[in-house]
């Protein structure tokens, strides 16, 4: 049975109350995090909580707790629930009150929740590559917020997956911006391009890590804008997520990329993230 934290506590499922007046749940006004478990260990929570309490501040909400306990909470989620390898979600609302769209009263508590779940690595996917379909970027203009508000996200994914495709690339003016739930990068001459972090797109941890990797393996990185036709033109794409890891993405609106397979940079970026992860030496 999985384990909750609501407000200070940690109960089972018949143990959470929420109010119906939540202001998560009137106008998705709240941030959120995913951090990934591997081997009942968290990878790069420091960053992730970090950016719970940026995207917070971001929307001027308060957070009763500091980066460290944000951190201990995920670590008692994670312990709590025998989680090996999965990951924690934690959000954070703008409490509960009356609906009216400004900001409640200064007292109205803000309303901290979590929960752990097993989630292997997309272990398929990592080794064969996926497709995805490229959708007009309808989203409101703080993209760079980590926010509950995801429905522009969700319309996009559900047309990708309507299409067979397992991601969602968002195009804004002609421009590749990034993932419904993660971002991408395309390889072409082994130069690595991706969307600069902006206002535009959601700066991923695993998106900060692979720019890392490049770095240490001396592969040059633009952060710089591409177009749609220069996508379907790059030998190699990727996407990064928490959850997704390092995936190759080999088809984008039918079209094959490179040669439809994973490639060698590809391969490379993801031998190096995965000697970053807390894993046994199985790999599993
Ligand atoms: C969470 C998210 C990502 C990926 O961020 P990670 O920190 O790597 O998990 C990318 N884009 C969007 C829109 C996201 O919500």
């Amino acid at each position: 049975m999985t384990i909750y934290f609501v407000d200070g506590q940690f109960t089972d499922k018949d143990g959470v109350r929420i109010s119906i007046d939540d202001r998560g749940y009137y106008f998705g006004d709240g941030v959120y995090e995913v951090v990934k478990v591997y081997n009942g260990e968290l990878f790069t929570a420091q960053e992730h909580m970090a950016r719970l309490l940026e995207s917070a501040s971001k929307v001027k909400m308060a957070v009763p707790y500091t980066e460290q306990q944000l951190i201990g909470i995920a670590e008692e989620l994670m312990k709590k629930n025998d989680i090996d390898t999965g990951h924690v979600y934690m959000q954070v609302t703008r409490g509960a009150s009356a609906r009216v769209h400004h900001f409640p009263d200064m007292n109205v508590p803000p309303v901290v929740t979590g929960y752990a779940i097993v989630n292997p690595r997309p272990v398929l996917n990592l080794q064969e590559g996926v497709a995805a379909k490229t959708v007009e970027d309808i989203r409101w203009l703080r993209c760079d917020i980590k926010s509950l508000n995801l429905l522009g996200n969700v319309m996009a994914k559900q047309e990708a997956h309507e299409a067979g495709c397992v991601e969602a690339i968002f195009v804004r003016d002609g421009i590749v911006m990034e993932g419904s739930s993660s971002n991408m990068f395309g390889i072409l001459n082994g130069i690595v391009y991706t969307h600069p972090a902006t206002n535009l797109i959601l700066n991923g941890i695993t998106r900060q890590v692979v720019l890392e990797i490049c770095a240490e393996l001396d592969i040059p990185v633009l952060e710089k804008e591409f177009t749609l036709e220069e996508l379907y033109m790059m030998d190699e794409f990727i996407m990064t997520s928490t959850t997704a890891e390092v995936t190759p993405v080999i088809t984008i609106d039918n079209k094959k990329i490179g040669s439809g397979v994973p490639g060698p940079i590809t391969k490379k970026l993801q031998e190096a993230f995965a000697k970053k992860l807390p894993l046994t030496v199985t790999g599993k």
